[in-house]
């Protein structure tokens, strides 16, 4: 009996240490979720995270109490077949930089379960900035753009976007600089952030949390939501689709940027990166 509580305060403990700390911050009249980003120097993509359903509130009311991280890291959870340089792509970022945040002192011993921190300045960081429009995920191409057999339905349809599938949770960067025109929960979407940039609209959909808020300017290569399976998919995945103002899809391959731009080789299917 003794011997199970030591074991049990042994597995509990690297959970204790890896959760990140919250306040409280109660929201004061004349705030918005963008001023309260400012003030307390933290993203606001970071701050929806923490307080999701703030994702589709147009109004905010002061004296309700908002769920602030000390830190602006986002926790990942090491799983089975993980290695830390495919973590870092996952994240837009840098091995080595994630593996010292973290004390990590050899990269090849991470464990299943093991949480570690991605501070939010790290994500992005090898996003490509010199192309217009960027891949959102580093995954696998699992559905192309055209006529295909609907994975669900079993029959003939027309595919409007294309689906990157990768693990759920994991960040979706903004393919553009633009606007958020539309945050919202869909039967067939799932949740998806809508962004119009230049003549184009940018459909991020099937996520597990959006991340970002109807009106705001979201940079390329910013945090826009995670990775889910809202809404009809049969799995974790991105389906990024663009269209025209009037609202005509078109292939996302007119405008993303070849696999030479992808920041890391390809491997099967795997792309992504710029
Ligand atoms: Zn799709």
């Amino acid at each position: 009996m003794r011997n199970r509580f030591i074991l049990l305060i042994l597995i509990a403990l690297p959970l204790l240490i890896f959760s990140v700390k919250t306040y409280t911050y109660t929201i004061q009249s004349g705030d918005s979720l963008e001023k309260i980003a400012n003030k307390l120097n933290i993203p606001l993509s970071i701050i929806i995270d923490y307080n999701p359903e703030y994702a589709y509130k147009k109004y905010i009311y002061a004296g309700k109490k908002l769920i602030i991280p000390e830190k602006p890291v986002i926790i990942y959870e090491v799983k089975s077949g993980d290695s830390l340089s495919y973590i870092a792509k996952t994240f837009f970022s840098d091995a080595s930089l994630i593996a010292e945040y973290n004390n990590i002192k050899n990269p090849n011993l991470l464990y299943i379960g093991q949480k570690l921190e991605i501070p939010y300045e790290y994500i992005g960081l090898s996003f490509n900035k010199n192309v217009d429009v960027s891949w959102p995920v580093w995954g696998e191409i699992t559905s192309l753009y055209g006529w295909r057999i609907h994975p669900i339905y079993k029959e003939k349809r027309f595919h409007s976007g294309i689906d990157i599938a990768l693990s759920e949770g994991l960040p979706i960067l903004s393919a553009v600089t633009g606007k958020v025109v539309e945050v919202k929960k869909d039967n067939g979407y799932g949740i998806y952030v809508k962004i119009k940039a230049g003549k184009h609209y940018y459909i991020f959909a099937h996520m597990s949390k959006a991340l970002a808020v109807v009106g705001e300017i979201v940079k390329k290569g910013e945090l826009i939501g995670r990775i889910g399976s809202t809404g009809i998919s049969t799995g974790p995945h991105v389906h990024f689709e663009v269209r025209t103002l009037a609202e005509r899809s078109i292939d996302p391959f007119n405008l993303l940027p070849g696999f030479k731009y992808a920041h890391v080789p390809i491997e099967k299917h795997y792309m992504g990166g710029n």
